[in-house]
Parts: C-alpha cells; structure tokens; sequence
C-alpha cells in the first residue's frame, strides 16, 4: 500500500458512523464525501464525533440518482436496514418497506453514469437466503462487478464478541484483484480475547453501578435466561439494540464476582421461597449491564482513543439502540483495507506500465 490514492467515498445508512472508523481504520487515504441517515438520535451521535459537515440527514430513496453520480465517489460503504432479514423480523425482504431505499440503490446502480468502483455492504446472516441478496447479485452482474460474499464474526479476529454478519465486496472488473494482496494476517489462527481488557469498572462498589445495575424485577423474573459472563471470559453475545430493554438474547452480562458459580437451588418448597433463593444468590454475583462504551470497544469503537464518544443528550437505552445497529469496526476496517488494495496496487501496476510504455529510460531502469 505505498501507493496513496485518495478514495471518494459515499457511506449509505452511516447510522453512528462504524463505517467511516472502519475507513479510517482501513490504512487507506480518502474521505467520506457524504454520510447518509434519516434517522436523528444516530445522526447526532455521528456529528458528534465528527462534525455535522458531511451528514445528509436524508431519505437515501429520495435523492436522486443525479445527485449520487456527481459526487464521482470510487467507494460504496452500506449496511442497509437490517429488520427485513433477521430471525425476530418479519423475514419479509424485499416486500417489507424499510428494503425499498436499498432496491433503489440496486436499481439505478447499473444506470449510473460513475458507479462506484468499490461496493462493500454488511447485513445480518440471513440476508444471503433473502430475495434481497439476488437484486444485489443481479445489480453487481449486470453493472459489471464481480464479488465475494462472506459470512463473519469478531471472534475469528480474537474479540470476545459474536455478531456473525453478511459482508459482500464487489469490485468493477477492471479492477481486478491481486491475490498477493489478500490479508497476510491468517484470521482464523488468532486467539481471541478474555473480556477484560474490554471492561470499564469490575469493582462493585464503584459508583457507576448504580446505572447498569440489573433491577431485582428483572434478575426474578429474567434469572435463568441471562446469558452470564465474566472478565475472563472470552465470548459474548451479539449486542442487540434491544440491550438493556429486554433481557432475552439481546446481549451478554457481566458478573463483577469472582468464583462464583451461577446455579440455582431447586430445591424450595414453594415458588416465593424460590424467587428469595434464586434473588438472594444473583445479588451476590454482582451482575450488571455491559456499559456502553464497553459495548462499543467491543465493536471496535476508539473509545480509548477519545475519538469516539456519545453527545450528553442521548439517553443511554438510545446509545444501547444506536450501537444495535451497527456493525463491528475492526471486522470491516480489515474487510475494507482488503477490498481496496487491488486498487491500489493496480493504480501503481497501471502507472508504471503506462510510464514504461511512454519513457524508454524509464523501461530500461525496470527491466
Ligand atoms: N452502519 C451503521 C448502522 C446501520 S443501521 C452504524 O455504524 O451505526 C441502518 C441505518 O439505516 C439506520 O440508522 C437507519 O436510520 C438508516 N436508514 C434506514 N432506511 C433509510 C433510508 N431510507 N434513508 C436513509 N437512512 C435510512
């Protein structure tokens, strides 16, 4: 990657801005020339982070394709709504409404006069079984691109986190990719993570408790259906939007006491005497809410790095929600560095080949 082209690059359904970390993260050079979300709670957490500047707080079905082919961009970053694809969603893909915006993508993507040359799309697993993903195949073949479709978790990067998601990584053809280019680093043969380098507070004492404790309501009634983990553990659940709302697999929790191990005593004459038995024994675990910048560090957000952070006026179920649908930044950063370095290297290829052709001396010193 010597060669530093400056990539134009359009982030569709920007949410709290994953992508443009990813991007940053990728090694690349380039912009994000415009980010594009209707909704506003994401929209203020993106301008937050990065100025209000480039945001287009828009309908994407509702800008013209006119408008998409003047920015020239050479990159396509979406994650396009997710609900029409997902097991607690209708399942209904193409048919359900919020697709629309994405089949309007797909259909004025072979007409445009300067389609990207890089398209890299995220969804959840399910969205290769959908009705969806054939638009997508068909408007990637028909406008001349070719593409590789992956299924990923943050867990074969080594981060203690599930959320298995579609990637798909189209290039224009005359783009060819170079397979020396493809990731030296061997994904698969990283370890992952214990949770606690991750962990914000582990003292039940400390103050901030108080927040992301779990009501006792919640651990009677949820108890038995948490999904419990501690700062040595080296997993956890997918982080849903719903986190922190509903407690049925929508994200794992933090068990802040040690050696302990969770078990009820089933032995009690009556279920009152039960819930007592079972409340007075999860009291002890001192379980509480990841907190959420845990959840974003998780998901590859540069918390630590001050470079991102939630304005004060989002409410933390809103922060829980907004980080729902997003996507894991270190997963896409290397998806991203990967799918543009053929370009770079072909830019490079292309360059001296052409200055080869054009400059005697320049062919002689190669060679
Ligand atoms: N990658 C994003 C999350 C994408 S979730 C992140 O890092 O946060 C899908 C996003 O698409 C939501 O934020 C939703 O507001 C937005 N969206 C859905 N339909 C849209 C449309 N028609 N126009 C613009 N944005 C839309």
């Amino acid at each position: 990657m010597t060669e530093s082209h400056h990539f134009r690059v359009l982030e569709f359904y920007s949410g709290i801005g994953g992508m443009h970390y990813a991007f940053d993260e990728s090694g690349h050079q380039g912009k994000i020339l415009r980010a594009f979300d209707i909704n506003t709670t994401a929209n203020e957490v993106y301008a937050h982070n990065h100025g209000k500047k480039h945001l287009a707080q828009r309908n994407i079905e509702a800008v013209p394709m006119e408008y998409y082919d003047e920015q020239q961009a050479d990159v396509w970053l979406m994650s396009p709504p997710c609900q029409p694809y997902t097991r607690t969603g209708n399942k209904a893909g193409s048919k359900d409404a919020r697709a629309k915006s994405f089949l309007y993508l797909m259909d004025i993507l072979p007409k445009m006069t300067h389609p990207p040359n890089y398209i890299l799309l995220e969804n959840v697993k399910g969205f290769e079984e959908s009705d969806s993903r054939d638009f997508l195949v068909e408007a990637l073949m028909g406008a001349g691109y070719e593409f590789q479709e992956l299924l990923i978790t943050p867990l074969q990067l080594g981060i203690p986190n599930s959320r298995m998601r579609y990637y798909c990584l189209a290039r224009k053809t005359d783009n060819k990719p170079d397979e020396d280019a493809i990731l030296s680093d061997p994904m698969l043969a990283l370890k992952v993570e214990k949770l606690d380098k991750y962990i914000e507070f582990k003292d039940v004492a400390d103050e901030r408790m108080q927040r992301y404790m779990i009501p006792d309501k919640t651990l009677i009634k949820y108890g038995a259906l948490f999904d419990i983990v501690k700062e040595s553990t080296r997993r956890s659940c997918c982080f849903t939007k719903g986190y922190y709302h509903y407690v049925e697999s929508t994200g794992s929790i933090l068990q802040m006491a040690h050696e302990k191990d969770v078990r009820y005593g089933t032995e009690a004459p009556n279920a009152d005497e039960y819930n007592a038995k079972a409340l007075a024994l999860l009291r002890t675990l001192g379980l509480r809410y990841f907190t959420e910048n845990e959840v974003a560090r998780l998901m590859g957000f540069p918390v630590l790095e001050g470079k991102f952070s939630f304005p004060e006026k989002t409410s933390l179920k809103q922060r829980y929600r907004v980080l729902g649908n997003s996507i894991n930044v270190k997963v896409v950063s290397h998806l991203i560095r990967y799918l543009l370095t053929s370009k770079t290297e072909n830019i490079s290829e292309k360059k001296a080949e052409k200055e080869a052709g054009k400059d005697p001396e320049v062919r002689s010193e190669s060679s």
